[in-house]
């Protein structure tokens, strides 16, 4: 079932004058500590292995029934890499074997079908994706049979506001092949790009020549997509403000629609490939910062409106619109115009958002392809969410996408008393706003515009699962989650 627009109320101008409202550098560096991404909540850490197909298909039978035509949103994981990117922490499979690909599709089709039997035809599909791994690591043959089986099982929207995206990597694209994207069905794309400098793209083992990538978004500016988003990692080894200005020039001067400029997270006991980076080529902690100024400095210097979360888009962009009118949302793949959607994950490792439950699939090929061949879905793990949760996920989605919440919204929606239910949240959020980040007034909290860049530490103090006491065992555990900076 959707979730009511959480606040009727629009956002401040969304437009950041950089130099005005970035925070200060010691705020910056008090606040960059571990903190989830919340592309869900709770994350997918909290997902319990107990979560089986059996509560997958009730939390499908119970949004169905409240859901009527509500539409429908799908993701579909495409896990094969030719080759790996050092940073990466995606789950995917190295290979050149292209078989593989087919082998996969086969397991997908099934999946696809299975699953459509549990949604009726009635719910239309407007948003769906395709990510990775690498999507274009299938053929544009293989893409379009995935989409004609997705046709025939689904209702997908044929309407303008659909929102249907593929990841791209420039590497693996032709510019015809691109040009055949639109007919496929694709009506958005995203280009991985990270970096434009030679000597880093070495470093991550992600060798990718800048003419090959410019004219490509080249060719999709002149193509039939409704808009076009380019991904860059600040914090890479090697990146220094001088050669990622040299990137930010670049891309500028193509003048993608969106652009997504990620914080690298340097974790290596849980991201097996990045045990490949030299940490002494990785930029200090002020140096990271100084690229993130700068980052924020050009793109908003060159007229991009930051949304929130790394993500910045041009004025006139579906997503600042949804942002101007106070119905942004975030789902697993970021910020989005159909968040609130009902998610159905296909493949390996993918996660699904189904009325009030998460659902994981397998995490492994190996296990995925299992699972489908002994005729079942591949759910492996999810959660039923509490009333707990729901409203946290509630207050959280607000802060996270509208900048601010209002206490009497919160309370209509989930008969709560806002201050009791949360005194010890509103207390902490007491130094948040003294250093700036939120301001608290009777029935609302509003995050600053400075405090916009550190969003995830003002969600972070709604967040019941951080603030559990770390079992013994986890004291000396891997760290679970990316710096906020
Ligand atoms: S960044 Fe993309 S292409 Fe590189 S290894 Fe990760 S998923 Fe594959």
């Amino acid at each position: 079932m959707r979730m009511p627009v959480a606040d009727a109320i629009p956002l401040p101008p969304a437009t950041v004058p950089a130099a005005a409202t970035f925070p200060e550098t010691d705020l910056l560096r008090r606040y960059d500590r571990p903190g989830p991404r919340y592309t869900s909540y709770p994350t997918a850490l909290e997902f319990d292995p107990r979560f089986g197909e059996a509560d997958y298909r009730a939390a499908a039978a119970r949004c169905n029934a409240g859901a009527g035509r509500d539409p429908l949103s799908l993701y579909v994981h495409i896990p094969f890499c030719a080759s790996p990117c050092f940073f990466c922490g995606c789950t995917k499979v190295i290979t050149r074997q292209m078989p593989l690909a087919e082998t996969y599709l086969e397991r997908l089709y099934r999946e696809i079908e299975r699953q459509s039997m549990l949604f009726p035809r009635s719910r239309v599909v407007e948003q769906l994706h395709l990510g990775g791994g690498t999507p274009t690591f299938l053929s544009a043959g293989q893409l379009a049979d995935l989409m004609g089986h997705l046709g025939r099982h689904f209702a997908l929207s044929s309407t303008p506001e659909r929102e249907f995206s593929i990841e791209i990597d420039p590497r693996t694209v032709t510019t015809r092949t691109l040009s055949q994207l639109p007919d496929i069905g694709f009506n958005r794309v995203s280009l991985g790009v990270q970096d434009f400098d030679p000597a880093v793209q070495a470093a991550v083992n992600r060798v990718q020549p800048a003419a090959q990538t410019m004219q490509l978004i080249d060719a999709a500016k002149r193509g039939d997509f409704k808009s076009i988003s380019v991904d860059l990692i600040y914090g890479l080894p090697l990146q220094t403000e001088a050669s990622f200005e040299r990137t930010l020039d670049l891309l500028l001067a193509a003048r993608p629609d969106r652009i997504a400029a990620y914080s690298y997270a340097h974790l290596p006991q849980r991201f097996k490939p990045q045990r490949r980076i030299r940490t002494d080529q990785l930029p200090s902690p002020e140096e990271k910062l100084a690229l993130l100024q700068l980052t924020v400095r050009r793109l908003t210097g060159a007229g991009y409106v930051y949304i929130g979360m790394d993500h910045f888009a041009l004025p006139g962009d579906e997503l600042v619109k949804a942002a101007e009118r106070g119905d942004l949302q975030r789902n697993f793949q970021g910020y989005s115009t159909h968040g609130d959607t009902d998610l159905i994950g296909f493949g390996m490792s993918a996660i699904g958002r189904i009325g009030e439950s998460y659902a994981q699939n397998a995490r492994s090929l190996t296990d995925y392809c299992a699972a489908i061949d002994a005729d079942g879905l591949a759910i492996r793990r999810g959660l039923r969410l509490s009333a707990e949760d729901l409203l946290r996920r509630d207050v959280i989605a607000a802060l996270m996408c509208r900048g601010q919440l209002r206490f009497s919204d919160v309370e209509a929606r989930h008969a709560i008393d806002f201050a009791a239910h949360f005194s010890r949240e509103v207390a902490a959020l007491q130094t948040l706003a003294a250093d700036g980040l939120v301001t608290l007034e009777a029935d609302r909290i509003q995050v600053t515009a400075a405090g916009r860049y550190l969003l995830r530490a003002v969600a972070m103090v709604f967040d019941a699962y951080l603030s559990q006491p770390a079992a013994p065992a986890a004291v000396s555990a891997p760290p679970r989650y990316s710096r906020v900076v």
